[in-house]
């Protein structure tokens, strides 16, 4: 009997397991594979519906199934939060008492905010980077009645890249809507050079935000909150005052990575291959998703595409073959709908050698986003799409 471990029963785990099941289905029902998921909560939250709980269109409720759901049935979960990987006994420790013993690991556990790094930022700044969150900028936007709004990255890497400059487009709009944009300003904060890390995104972005009255601040690194003052200080030593500040939080590895010596690094990203998603020099250790530390968007569409390589791999060396066929290498596609504001979106569609061409914004690409997360329970989880 192999078993196949999977931590973390996201997008990324829960569509690893299915497609294993796809191609190891009959050694499965023969006894000799075991796929197990082991998953902290043993809920499967679809995170991309927070940035509307935060816009007025989306509820809690609606962005979280169990995980039990979405899985084959003959996929085992586990439902406990993994406390270290020993890979010398290439076991699993689980907070519970339990220990899993593993032939093939996948990490797919994510990646996890860390707002307090930033003194003052709980009782200071909004985000929407979980479903509590977004209900209560929600609220906050409910009762902003003009003054300054601030919008803000405060660590990188952070997940979902578009999402602040989506959320400062779609601010902006409703500010139009509610009569409320000629009492009030719109300020985004840029921790580079330009609007966004792809040039040619920062390209399209850019006139959007002329266009919007939406003045963008380049080099603001987010150092520090001053309450008193009501002011968001940069490393580079630029200030702006804000009447409502949105900041992406810090975000981080999760920290039993950290703790077993798998991610060394102080963000506690694993060091993945950018082809193979192999783990360092590991032959049996896969990751895909957030908890990697490839220069590439965290996003789920990051770890859809991974996860059929991560699939075919895992799947040959159980069947002690070569990997074959289209997945055998992971050529780093990612595709994410872009939120313009008024009813319009575009599409961000690249990989290692194409960078974005986003086409002109229009409906198509609103509504597609819009059509991708209602059916997303349906389609990507169960490895349809
Ligand atoms: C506001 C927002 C908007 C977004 N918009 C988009 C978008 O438009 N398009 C897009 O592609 N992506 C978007 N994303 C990003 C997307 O949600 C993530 O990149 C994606 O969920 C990553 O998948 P994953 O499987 O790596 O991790 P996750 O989906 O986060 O899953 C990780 C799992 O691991 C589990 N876990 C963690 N630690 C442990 C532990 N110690 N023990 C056991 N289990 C553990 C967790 O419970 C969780 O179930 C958005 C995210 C946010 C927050």
């Amino acid at each position: 009997m192999q078993r196949i471990l999977i931590l973390g029963g996201g997008g990324g785990g829960t569509l690893t397991a299915n497609l294993l099941v796809k191609k190891l289905r009959s050694r499965i029902d023969r006894g000799e594979v075991e796929i197990v998921v082991v998953d902290a909560t043993g809920q499967h939250v679809y995170q991309p519906g927070f940035m509307y709980i935060a816009m007025g269109g989306e509820r809690a409720s609606n962005l979280s199934r169990p995980e039990r759901s979405l899985l084959d049935k003959r996929v085992n979960l586990v439902i406990g939060q993994v406390d270290r990987i020993d890979e010398a006994t290439q076991t699993v420790a689980l907070s519970n008492g339990l220990t899993l013993v593993y032939d093939q690991l996948v990490i797919a556990s994510g990646s996890r905010i860390v707002p307090e790094a930033i003194e003052h930022f709980d009782t200071e700044a909004e985000h929407f980077y979980t479903a509590e969150a977004a209900e209560k900028l929600r609220l906050a936007l409910d009762t902003f009645d003009g003054g300054r709004i601030v919008i803000g990255i405060a660590g990188m890497p952070y997940k979902c890249p578009p999402a602040p400059l989506e959320v400062a487009f779609l601010i902006e709009a409703e500010l139009r809507e509610r009569g409320l944009r000629d009492r009030s300003s719109v300020d985004f904060c840029s921790p580079i050079g330009r609007a966004f890390t792809i040039e040619t995104v920062s390209e399209m972005a850019t006139p959007i935000f002329e266009e919007k009255g939406i003045e963008v601040h380049t080099f603001f690194n987010v150092e520090a909150i001053d309450p008193e003052r009501k002011v968001v200080l940069s490393l580079e030593g630029e200030e702006l005052p804000y009447d409502l500040l949105i900041l992406v939080p810090p975000h981080k590895g999760q920290q039993f990575l950290m703790d077993s010596g798998l991610a060394p690094t102080p963000g506690g990203w694993l060091p993945t291959d950018r082809h193979s998603l192999l783990v360092g020099e590991r032959p049996n250790v896969y990751a895909l998703g957030d908890a990697t530390d490839l220069p590439l968007s965290k996003a789920g569409s990051t770890a859809h595409f991974e996860a059929p390589v991560v699939a075919e791999r895992v799947a040959a060396a159980v069947e002690g073959r070569e990997p074959a066929g289209k997945h055998v290498d992971y050529e780093g596609k990612v595709m994410c709908f872009f939120e313009i504001g008024d009813g319009k979106g575009t599409l961000l569609q690249f990989d290692y050698d194409h960078p974005p061409r986003p086409p002109k914004p229009n409906r198509v690409w609103h509504l597609g986003k819009i059509v991708f997360n209602k059916t997303y329970w349906h389609t990507v989880p169960k490895g349809r799409v």
